[in-house]
């Protein structure tokens, strides 16, 4: 028998109000869409929460 073990693992993408930075990190808990959370380091302005979602990380 043949075992792929694949794993889903949550990203967060966050992105900046006034540029364009964005970030993808680990989903932590309390995380959800339009959270304003941080601040830029291009240009101090407010981090929010774009978007979460689920991605397949295939363990080998
Ligand atoms: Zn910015």
């Amino acid at each position: 028998m043949s075992e792929q073990k694949t794993q889903t693992s949550t990203i967060t993408v966050v992105k900046c109000m006034s540029c364009d930075y964005n970030a993808e990190r680990e989903y932590k808990e309390g995380d959800y869409v339009m959270k304003v959370e941080g601040t830029c380091p291009k240009d101090g302005g407010k981090l929010y929460i774009a978007g979460i979602y689920m991605k397949e990380v295939r363990r080998k």
